[in-house]
């Protein structure tokens, strides 16, 4: 099989200030699937053609922001090999037994030089699309509710020390460098687009002082007049969007960015190319970053650089 080690996002915890407002957003506007409570609280939510159990999960708490972000890898012999990897290069792994996430295997769980907790896990159960696994209908009605979106498909995440985040993804768990926006001097990356597949990106980091910080997970949707649609269902709910409809330059994806009831960022996204591990990195000089943001509009938001939960 070509595809190996890590697989893809599995899931991200992002924290909410009221539970319940935000289990009406997440599900009856953006339109996720709700698939579990847990003991602790947390709501457990998946995109409707997602077939794990879970991908977004939001527990109450007084500030807003990510708890940590997972990887589902192949095996639970990736699994021991990638932790075994992570130690040898300096890093302090824990493990998060079994069940502690519902319906989830072990995690290995390591804090990133950014701030960010990562967690690599190779089970979860497979509850499926709803549409069966013989003769599948291409679509549910669950699609039909809300924004809709298809699969958590990235997070972008902001703190320091990206050059060393982007050295652990590239040389320990096999991501690979598909776009960076370089410094002002030119001398060193101020963001960076890393992919595990043959997504453009699965993960973005962009240098910021303040540790541990989320700009936004992103929801894929199946076609740029999604994406519109999507943002015909922000304004009829009275959601506080903040950059588009537009185009990025940076990965080409079509996006809209918006906020959540507790102010924190996600994105319906669709598009962008599809890149190998063996492309060249394309790179973005810091004067062209409004176009890397907002293609059309060749607009460096001052939203994009500063908000953050
Ligand atoms: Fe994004």
């Amino acid at each position: 099989m070509a595809m190996t080690g890590v697989l893809r996002p599995g899931h991200a915890q992002v924290r909410v200030l009221n539970l319940e407002e935000s289990v009406r957003f997440y599900r009856d506007v953006l339109g996720l699937v709700e698939t579990g409570r847990d003991a602790q609280g947390r709501v457990y939510f998946k995109c409707w053609d997602e077939r794990d159990h879970h991908s977004y999960v939001i527990r109450e708490a007084d500030e807003a922001g990510i708890d940590f972000f997972g990887f589902k890898v192949l095996d639970k012999a990736t699994l021991e090999q990638l932790d075994a990897d992570l130690q040898a290069y300096g890093l302090t792994t824990t493990r998060i037994p079994a069940g502690d996430l519902l319906e989830t295997g072990e995690r290995v769980r390591f804090e990133l030089p950014s701030g960010h907790l990562i967690e690599l896990y190779a089970e979860k159960t497979a509850v499926g699309n709803g549409a069966g696994l013989v003769n599948p209908a291409p679509w549910t009605q669950a699609r039909e509710h809300g924004i809709g979106p298809v699969r958590l498909d990235h997070t972008l995440l902001y703190g320091p020390n990206v050059a060393e985040v982007q050295k652990i993804f590239t040389e320990v768990l096999g991501f690979y460098l598909v776009e960076r926006v370089l410094t002002p001097d030119g001398q060193g990356n101020a963001a960076i687009w890393l992919s595990c597949s043959h997504k453009v990106h699965d993960i973005a980091f962009a240098e910021y002082p303040e540790p541990g910080k989320l700009h936004h997970c992103s929801f894929l949707m199946e076609s740029w007049e999604q994406v519109l649609r999507a943002g015909d269902i922000m304004s009829m709910n009275l959601v506080n969007v903040d950059i588009g409809p537009t185009r990025h330059g940076v990965t080409r994806g079509c996006t809209i960015y918006a906020w959540d009831p507790s102010g924190n960022r996600f994105e319906t996204f669709m598009g962008g190319y599809q890149p190998y591990p063996d492309y060249e990195p394309i790179t973005w000089t810091f004067d062209n970053f409004g176009q890397g943001l907002d293609y059309p509009q060749r607009k460096l938001h001052e939203t994009f650089l500063t908000v953050v939960t």
